[in-house]
């Protein structure tokens, strides 16, 4: 392996804990590619449920598995949340919701779906220069990346981050039915059999509970140096 291709930044952590921000300003920093994993599995599950497949159901979703293209594009402003398209379509809009986050985490414990995703974003990061963020990219999908990180934060302040954010983009949320989610996504997630969310061993363990974005960063950068 050469030392461009292990020039990759993992971020995994639980649903809310604030990767998305951290990941796209690192990302921005260092003159990376943003590879926002998680939006590859909303998109399936998004592919899944308009199709009117249970997604609990393995077999119906692995049979529907070979109608999807998926493409991520960078988003017009360097703040905004990667643009993702299904079969050409753009499906951004509809995939951030915390109902596709839980339907996201059911597809994403069928081993079809997971071999697939980790098949394109392996493709995608083989040339190295990506901060890859999700529950598995440090684990499962980038063993070999050069710089590794397990972001996490308590579901209290997890659920309140995502309510505000909601707020801001001037949609409804309530604040115990966020939290019940992310409890509930948080043990699907970590106790699933396939790439269940754990840090890789070698990953530097963050707590943001009391910390900014800002400092998660430049915390994150004293680690990394090209
Ligand atoms: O990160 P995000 O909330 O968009 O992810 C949605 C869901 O997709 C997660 O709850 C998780 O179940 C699944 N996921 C995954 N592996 C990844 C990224 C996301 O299983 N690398």
């Amino acid at each position: 392996m050469s030392d461009s291709t292990r020039q990759i930044v993992t971020i995994d952590g639980p649903a809310g804990v604030g990767k998305s921000t951290v990941s796209r300003g690192l990302a921005h920093i260092l003159g990376f590619t943003y590879l926002d994993t998680g939006a590859m599995y909303r998109a399936i599950a998004y592919g899944c449920h308009s199709r009117g497949c249970d997604v609990s159901n393995g077999d119906e979703v692995a049979q529907l598995l070979p109608a999807f293209s998926i493409s991520l594009r960078a988003p017009d402003k360097p703040d905004d949340d990667v643009r993702v398209y299904l079969n050409n379509k753009e499906i951004s809009a509809f995939i951030r919701t915390p109902e596709m986050g839980s339907l996201a985490s059911q597809v994403s414990a069928h081993g079809p779906v997971r071999s697939l995703l980790t098949s394109l974003q392996q493709e995608i990061g083989c040339k190295g220069k990506i901060v890859a963020e999700g529950r598995d990219t440090g684990t499962v999908v980038f063993p070999y990346a050069a710089w590794k990180f397990y972001l996490d934060a308590t579901p209290e302040n997890r659920a309140q981050r995502r309510v505000k954010q909601l707020r801001e983009n001037g949609e409804e949320a309530d604040e115990q039915n966020i939290l019940s989610m992310i409890k509930q996504r948080d043990t699907d997630d970590k106790e699933r059999s396939l790439a269940p969310l754990k840090p890789a061993q070698d990953a530097v363990y963050i707590d943001s509970t009391t910390i900014t974005a800002a400092q998660v960063i430049t915390l994150m950068l004293s680690y990394i140096s090209l």
